[in-house]
């Protein structure tokens, strides 16, 4: 039976570090505080507000909710984003994404600026992750497995690491990550060649397709780490990795559940992010 890297555990050593600088700014006059960007009333775009919200608030950090509506225009929006750049009280956007159509995710990522930038959406940010120069943050979800493997102890330096998925979200800032940790590094994706066998030939296995249940048996070795990114949910609304947890738990060394793996150390790694860059002001 796989060991079972709860992420649960690590979102929890992560947020008591926080808590305890986020109180530390606060008696220097500083509250921590995030901008929640979102347009229209996606349920998922709500339910990702409600709990970074709420996390917020356990940990000590504000929150502005900036909400516009569906129909907004892309000129709008953008107004939107120069006005709270402009206000010094907030240290952290985070623009929830895919935007409604016609509005522009590029466009968007672009006008943001980097200051405020703590999901690693701008080429700023992004640039720092793949010229390893650290520079900004990285993308949280990305940041959220590198935490998941840094905290069971993995050693990255020589391990053969595939990551499936090339999105500029998750799977490429990863690959670099992994990349600037001395991993090697092979990338997978929906033209891949034989998918299943490059998955198996790896260490750790990073699954970030959005497929359910793509990795089977198949995929996997005795000795491996596997982890899942994935959220999928079944016609009947149940959320889902990309990984078939019970046929891969039996043969692999370990993996990470799914829910209660990458996604709940993601919001932690957000709030870091918003904690870190108020710090910056103080410097
Ligand atoms: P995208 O849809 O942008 O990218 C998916 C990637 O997977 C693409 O590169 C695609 O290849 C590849 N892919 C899709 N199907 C296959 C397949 N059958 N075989 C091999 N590769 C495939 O998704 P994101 O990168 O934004 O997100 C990936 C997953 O992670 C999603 O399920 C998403 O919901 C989840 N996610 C989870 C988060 C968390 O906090 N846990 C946060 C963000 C995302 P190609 O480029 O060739 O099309």
């Amino acid at each position: 039976m796989g060991k079972i890297l709860s992420g649960a555990q690590v979102a929890a050593a992560i947020n008591q570090d926080t808590a305890a600088r986020a109180a530390d700014l606060r008696s220097r006059g500083v509250c921590p505080t995030l901008a929640i960007l979102r347009v229209g009333d996606r349920p998922d775009d709500i339910s990702y507000e409600k709990g970074a919200a709420s996390l917020c608030a356990k940990l000590g950090v504000a929150v502005k909710r900036l909400p516009l509506p569906a129909a907004v225009s892309q000129a709008a929006l953008l107004a939107q984003l120069r006005q709270a750049e402009q206000d010094p009280g907030i240290h952290g956007l985070l623009p929830l994404r895919p935007l409604p159509k016609p509005l522009d995710d590029q466009a968007l990522a672009a006008a943001l600026s980097p200051r405020l930038d703590v999901d690693g959406v701008t080429s700023a940010s992004l640039m720092g992750v793949f010229a390893n120069t650290q520079a900004g943050y990285a993308p949280c979800t990305a940041q959220a497995v590198l935490e998941i493997l840094d905290h069971f102890g993995y050693q990255l330096a020589g391990k053969r690491v595939t990551v499936i998925g090339r999105s500029l979200v998750v799977g490429k800032p990863l690959a670099m990550m992994l990349l600037n940790r001395n991993a090697t590094v092979t990338i997978c994706h929906s033209r891949s060649v034989d998918l299943a066998a490059q998955a198996r030939s790896s260490e750790i296995l990073v699954a970030a397709a959005g497929q359910a249940a793509l990795v089977d048996e198949d995929f996997v070795n005795p000795g491996q780490t596997v982890i899942d990114v994935g959220i999928n949910f079944t016609p009947q609304g149940k959320l889902v990795g990309d990984v078939a947890f019970e046929r891969v738990e039996p043969l692999v060394a370990a993996l990470t559940p799914n829910p209660g793996g990458v996604g709940a150390v993601t919001a932690s790694v957000l709030v870091r992010h918003v904690v870190e860059a108020a710090a910056k002001t103080l410097a």
